[in-house]
């Protein structure tokens, strides 16, 4: 396996960076996680939207071109020959002697690129049993809008799900509503059919999958409610499905000690899935 880090391919095992790279030291960076089909990047452009919207909020430059980094993406996913798995961008504000202050302006911003194959089957599988969740307090900072790797709560939550014996963790604002997974956005279907997910105006990270499930839905005629959603709601919910790029569109079927539904994956999650699936593999195909 091959590795991008700032301008060259190192043999992954080898590739390493500075110990005062600010990521390292302040998790001072963003990432993007994006899904490759078919050896071709899917939502390149949303991604790369994201990925500038962060930096912009960081004050952190661009490394290259749009462009530059594209290929970059795409060189590291054909040396590293996946066809279905995902490639990981992160751009730190480099390497600098530690100091909170921003360094000094001619700093260049590191980037390292990774990519890996993740088998269909094993997420298909998964989603056919669908997944349980736990909830915990919400206690991020406010700008989860920005896709750092500043993860710290989003480790402990997936690690307390884990052993809870779930596949994922819910955050729980302090009104009572469900924000978002420690690393999916959350989604549930109200008796009448209607999809429900928060806004993403604040408390969540606006995920390229969630955004491409708008247009999912749009086209399947299904209703989305854009607005703040209860824990209790939630586990009186009809169904309920996270949304990721690696987990695509994934069934919930037990929120804490609740079984949503008759506890088996949702119709409208399981056939959001299967469009999302097959929007994906139109997206390879050109
Ligand atoms: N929310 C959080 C906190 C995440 O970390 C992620 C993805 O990693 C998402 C939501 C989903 O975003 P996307 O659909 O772009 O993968």
């Amino acid at each position: 396996r091959f590795a991008y880090v700032n301008g060259r391919y190192a043999r992954h095992a080898d590739a390493a960076i500075h110990i005062e790279d600010r990521g390292y030291q302040f998790a001072d960076g963003v990432y993007e996680v994006c899904e490759v089909r078919g050896g071709r990047l899917i939502d390149e452009r949303l991604h790369m939207d994201r990925l500038e919207r962060s930096l912009g909020e960081l004050r952190i430059a661009m490394p290259m071109s749009r462009a530059a980094l594209g290929a970059v993406l795409r060189e590291t996913v054909r040396r590293n020959l996946v066809r279905d798995g995902m490639v990981y961008l992160q751009v730190s504000r480099g390497v600098s002697p530690r100091n909170h202050l921003f360094p000094s302006a001619d700093t260049l911003p590191a980037v390292v690129v990774t990519a890996k194959s993740v088998a269909r089957a094993s997420g298909d599988k998964r989603a056919e049993a669908g997944v349980a969740v736990i909830s915990v307090p919400d206690n991020r900072w406010e700008r989860v809008d920005i896709k750092t790797v500043s993860l710290l709560p989003n480790v402990l939550a997936k690690q307390k799900a884990k052993e809870a014996g779930a596949y994922e963790a819910w955050f729980v604002d302090k009104d009572g509503n469900v924000t978002e997974g420690s690393s999916t956005n959350a989604w549930i279907v109200t008796a009448d059919g209607a999809l429900v997910t928060r806004p993403a105006t604040v408390g969540i990270l606006k995920g390229i999958t969630r955004t491409v499930v708008f247009e999912l839905a749009a086209r399947s005629g299904l209703r989305i409610e854009e607005r703040a959603f209860s824990l209790d709601e939630a586990k009186a919910a009809r169904e309920a499905f996270i949304t990721a790029a690696t987990t695509v569109v994934m069934p919930v079927v037990r929120i804490d000690d609740q079984a949503i539904g008759n506890g088996t994956p949702g119709s409208i999650a399981t056939s959001l899935r299967e469009h999302f699936h097959e929007f994906a593999e139109e997206a390879a195909a050109w």
